[in-house]
Protein backbone atom coordinates (compact mmCIF):
# COMPACT_ATOMS: atom_id res chain seq x y z
CA UNK A 1 0.00 0.00 0.00
CA UNK A 2 1.58 3.18 -0.84
CA UNK A 3 1.37 5.95 0.97
CA UNK A 4 0.00 9.37 -0.06
CA UNK A 5 -0.92 13.51 1.12
CA UNK A 6 -3.42 15.98 -0.21
CA UNK A 7 -3.37 19.78 0.99
CA UNK A 8 -6.28 22.36 0.08
CA UNK A 9 -5.68 25.86 1.47
CA UNK A 10 -3.04 28.75 1.79
CA UNK A 11 -0.10 27.98 -0.56
CA UNK A 12 2.72 25.96 1.43
CA UNK A 13 6.19 24.72 0.18
CA UNK A 14 6.44 21.14 -1.29
CA UNK A 15 8.89 20.38 1.41
CA UNK A 16 6.96 21.84 4.59
CA UNK A 17 4.57 19.36 3.65
CA UNK A 18 6.42 16.53 2.29
CA UNK A 19 9.64 16.14 3.52
CA UNK A 20 10.09 18.70 6.40
CA UNK A 21 7.54 16.83 8.45
CA UNK A 22 8.97 14.21 11.51
CA UNK A 23 7.28 11.67 9.96
CA UNK A 24 6.21 13.12 6.14
CA UNK A 25 6.24 11.32 2.98
CA UNK A 26 10.18 11.80 2.93
CA UNK A 27 10.30 9.30 5.84
CA UNK A 28 6.89 7.45 5.26
CA UNK A 29 9.20 6.38 1.80
CA UNK A 30 11.53 4.18 4.42
CA UNK A 31 9.83 4.36 7.79
CA UNK A 32 5.63 4.03 7.95
CA UNK A 33 3.94 4.06 11.04
CA UNK A 34 0.51 2.50 10.29
CA UNK A 35 1.51 0.79 6.32
CA UNK A 36 -0.88 -2.46 6.73
CA UNK A 37 0.47 -3.76 3.40
CA UNK A 38 4.27 -3.54 2.76
CA UNK A 39 6.69 -1.97 4.58
CA UNK A 40 8.21 0.48 2.77
CA UNK A 41 8.03 2.84 -0.03
CA UNK A 42 10.65 2.79 -2.50
CA UNK A 43 8.98 2.16 -5.83
CA UNK A 44 9.09 6.01 -6.71
CA UNK A 45 7.32 8.96 -5.71
CA UNK A 46 5.13 11.93 -7.03
CA UNK A 47 4.11 15.58 -6.37
CA UNK A 48 2.06 17.38 -8.25
CA UNK A 49 0.31 20.36 -7.41
CA UNK A 50 -1.95 23.34 -8.71
CA UNK A 51 -0.57 26.05 -10.66
CA UNK A 52 -3.58 27.88 -10.60
CA UNK A 53 -6.39 25.54 -12.79
CA UNK A 54 -2.59 23.69 -14.54
CA UNK A 55 -2.23 20.34 -12.72
CA UNK A 56 1.46 19.98 -12.46
CA UNK A 57 3.94 16.91 -11.41
CA UNK A 58 7.20 15.44 -10.46
CA UNK A 59 7.42 11.81 -10.36
CA UNK A 60 9.98 9.74 -10.46
CA UNK A 61 10.21 5.55 -10.03
CA UNK A 62 13.03 6.12 -7.55
CA UNK A 63 13.03 6.27 -3.57
CA UNK A 64 12.19 9.51 -2.07
CA UNK A 65 14.80 9.19 0.25
CA UNK A 66 17.57 9.63 -2.23
CA UNK A 67 16.24 12.57 -4.28
CA UNK A 68 18.63 15.60 -3.83
CA UNK A 69 17.16 17.30 -6.78
CA UNK A 70 13.53 17.44 -5.69
CA UNK A 71 14.52 18.37 -1.97
CA UNK A 72 16.82 20.79 -3.51
CA UNK A 73 13.96 22.53 -5.17
CA UNK A 74 10.91 21.52 -3.54
CA UNK A 75 11.49 24.51 -0.88
CA UNK A 76 11.00 26.65 -3.89
CA UNK A 77 7.46 25.20 -5.11
CA UNK A 78 4.17 26.45 -3.48
CA UNK A 79 0.80 26.15 -4.18
CA UNK A 80 -2.42 25.91 -2.36
CA UNK A 81 -3.45 22.49 -3.79
CA UNK A 82 -1.34 19.67 -3.23
CA UNK A 83 -1.34 15.73 -4.04
CA UNK A 84 1.83 13.89 -3.47
CA UNK A 85 2.63 10.26 -2.77
CA UNK A 86 5.14 7.24 -2.54
CA UNK A 87 5.15 3.95 -4.03
CA UNK A 88 4.91 0.57 -2.81
CA UNK A 89 4.41 -1.58 -6.09
CA UNK A 90 1.69 -4.46 -6.04
CA UNK A 91 3.64 -7.76 -6.95
CA UNK A 92 3.59 -7.66 -10.70
CA UNK A 93 3.16 -4.18 -11.45
CA UNK A 94 5.63 -1.97 -13.60
CA UNK A 95 8.06 -0.10 -12.13
CA UNK A 96 8.09 2.97 -13.89
CA UNK A 97 7.82 6.85 -13.48
CA UNK A 98 4.12 6.48 -15.14
CA UNK A 99 3.29 3.60 -12.73
CA UNK A 100 3.57 6.76 -10.14
CA UNK A 101 0.60 9.25 -8.84
CA UNK A 102 -0.49 11.33 -8.92
CA UNK A 103 -2.45 10.96 -12.50
CA UNK A 104 -3.62 13.35 -14.32
CA UNK A 105 -6.30 14.20 -16.66
CA UNK A 106 -5.86 17.47 -17.29
CA UNK A 107 -8.36 18.42 -14.83
CA UNK A 108 -7.74 16.44 -11.81
CA UNK A 109 -4.54 14.65 -9.93
CA UNK A 110 -5.48 11.46 -8.31
CA UNK A 111 -3.93 8.80 -6.81
CA UNK A 112 -4.74 5.19 -5.20
CA UNK A 113 -3.13 3.44 -2.07
CA UNK A 114 -4.40 -0.38 -2.46
CA UNK A 115 -4.98 -2.87 -5.52
CA UNK A 116 -7.62 -3.60 -7.66
CA UNK A 117 -8.23 -6.33 -9.88
CA UNK A 118 -8.22 -4.19 -13.81
CA UNK A 119 -10.76 -7.07 -14.94
CA UNK A 120 -13.47 -5.66 -13.09
CA UNK A 121 -13.40 -2.17 -14.59
CA UNK A 122 -14.73 -0.48 -17.26
CA UNK A 123 -12.65 -0.78 -20.45
CA UNK A 124 -10.66 2.42 -20.72
CA UNK A 125 -8.16 3.74 -23.62
CA UNK A 126 -6.45 7.02 -21.49
CA UNK A 127 -4.17 4.94 -18.74
CA UNK A 128 -1.06 6.08 -18.31
CA UNK A 129 0.57 2.81 -17.07
CA UNK A 130 -0.76 -0.49 -17.24
CA UNK A 131 -0.19 -0.44 -13.36
CA UNK A 132 -3.58 -1.27 -11.63
CA UNK A 133 -4.13 2.44 -10.38
CA UNK A 134 -3.30 4.14 -13.79
CA UNK A 135 -6.10 1.52 -14.99
CA UNK A 136 -8.59 2.72 -12.19
CA UNK A 137 -7.70 6.28 -12.38
CA UNK A 138 -8.76 6.51 -16.23
CA UNK A 139 -11.67 4.43 -15.43
CA UNK A 140 -12.70 7.08 -12.64
CA UNK A 141 -11.99 10.66 -14.95
CA UNK A 142 -13.98 8.18 -17.43
CA UNK A 143 -16.68 8.59 -15.08
CA UNK A 144 -16.55 11.53 -13.08
CA UNK A 145 -14.68 12.28 -10.45
CA UNK A 146 -17.36 14.19 -8.87
CA UNK A 147 -18.91 10.45 -8.65
CA UNK A 148 -15.93 9.74 -6.51
CA UNK A 149 -17.63 7.70 -3.74
CA UNK A 150 -20.19 5.96 -5.60
CA UNK A 151 -17.33 4.53 -8.18
CA UNK A 152 -15.08 3.12 -5.42
CA UNK A 153 -18.88 1.56 -3.49
CA UNK A 154 -19.47 -0.05 -7.16
CA UNK A 155 -16.23 -0.60 -7.54
CA UNK A 156 -15.30 -2.51 -4.25
CA UNK A 157 -18.39 -4.10 -4.49
CA UNK A 158 -17.30 -5.77 -7.87
CA UNK A 159 -13.78 -7.08 -6.70
CA UNK A 160 -14.28 -7.62 -2.29
CA UNK A 161 -10.49 -7.75 -2.24
CA UNK A 162 -9.98 -4.47 -3.58
CA UNK A 163 -8.57 -1.88 -1.71
CA UNK A 164 -9.40 1.37 -2.44
CA UNK A 165 -8.38 4.57 -0.59
CA UNK A 166 -8.46 7.33 -3.21
CA UNK A 167 -7.36 10.86 -2.94
CA UNK A 168 -8.36 13.52 -5.82
CA UNK A 169 -8.09 17.65 -5.98
CA UNK A 170 -9.27 19.80 -8.58
CA UNK A 171 -7.48 23.20 -7.41
CA UNK A 172 -10.41 23.85 -5.26
CA UNK A 173 -11.83 20.75 -3.65
CA UNK A 174 -9.99 17.55 -2.12
CA UNK A 175 -11.83 14.24 -2.22
CA UNK A 176 -10.62 11.06 -0.77
CA UNK A 177 -11.90 7.70 0.18
CA UNK A 178 -11.09 5.16 2.66
CA UNK A 179 -12.07 1.68 1.64
CA UNK A 180 -9.45 -1.03 2.85
CA UNK A 181 -6.38 1.36 4.47
CA UNK A 182 -5.92 4.19 6.77
CA UNK A 183 -7.14 7.88 6.25
CA UNK A 184 -6.44 10.71 8.70
CA UNK A 185 -7.56 14.32 8.31
CA UNK A 186 -5.85 17.39 9.88
CA UNK A 187 -7.57 20.79 10.15
CA UNK A 188 -5.31 23.63 10.48
CA UNK A 189 -5.51 27.45 10.24
CA UNK A 190 -4.38 27.64 7.27
CA UNK A 191 -5.87 24.48 5.12
CA UNK A 192 -6.62 21.23 5.94
CA UNK A 193 -4.47 17.87 4.96
CA UNK A 194 -5.58 14.30 4.41
CA UNK A 195 -3.26 11.49 4.73
CA UNK A 196 -2.70 8.00 4.14
CA UNK A 197 -0.99 8.30 8.01
CA UNK A 198 -0.30 11.72 10.07
CA UNK A 199 2.93 13.12 9.42
CA UNK A 200 3.67 14.37 12.72
CA UNK A 201 1.71 13.78 16.78
CA UNK A 202 -0.43 16.66 16.86
CA UNK A 203 -3.55 15.90 18.79
CA UNK A 204 -5.88 17.31 16.16
CA UNK A 205 -5.14 14.48 13.32
CA UNK A 206 -8.41 12.58 13.22
CA UNK A 207 -8.85 9.13 11.76
CA UNK A 208 -11.65 8.45 8.98
CA UNK A 209 -13.28 5.79 9.66
CA UNK A 210 -13.01 2.59 6.81
CA UNK A 211 -15.63 3.10 3.68
CA UNK A 212 -16.46 6.99 4.07
CA UNK A 213 -15.92 9.56 1.48
CA UNK A 214 -14.12 13.07 2.53
CA UNK A 215 -15.28 16.49 1.18
CA UNK A 216 -13.16 19.25 1.35
CA UNK A 217 -13.90 22.76 -0.06
CA UNK A 218 -13.69 26.19 1.49
CA UNK A 219 -12.29 25.03 4.56
CA UNK A 220 -14.75 22.71 5.01
CA UNK A 221 -14.81 18.83 5.71
CA UNK A 222 -17.58 16.60 5.26
CA UNK A 223 -17.51 13.10 5.97
CA UNK A 224 -20.19 10.49 5.03
CA UNK A 225 -20.16 6.68 4.43
CA UNK A 226 -19.92 5.14 1.32
CA UNK A 227 -22.78 2.53 0.28
CA UNK A 228 -21.19 -0.89 1.59
CA UNK A 229 -20.03 0.58 4.67
CA UNK A 230 -19.67 -1.83 7.77
N1 LIG B 1 -1.37 -1.19 -6.85
C1 LIG B 1 -0.67 0.04 -6.95
C2 LIG B 1 0.74 -0.13 -7.49
O1 LIG B 1 1.17 -1.20 -7.75
C3 LIG B 1 -0.65 0.77 -5.62
C4 LIG B 1 0.16 0.00 -4.65
C5 LIG B 1 0.03 0.51 -3.27
O2 LIG B 1 -0.90 1.17 -2.85
N2 LIG B 1 1.00 0.09 -2.53
O3 LIG B 1 1.42 0.84 -7.61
Amino acid sequence: MCRHLGWLGAPVTLSSLILDPPNGLGVQSYSPRRQRHGRLNADGWGAGFFDGDTPRRWRSAAPLWGDASFASVAPALSSGCVVAAVRSATVGMPIESTAVAPFTDGRWLLSHNGVIDTAVLPPTRHAESVVDSAVLAAAIFDRGVEALGELVAEFGAADPGARLNILAADGTRLLATSWGDTLSVLRRPDGVLLASEPYDDDPRWRDVPDRHLVEVRDGTVTLTALRGAR
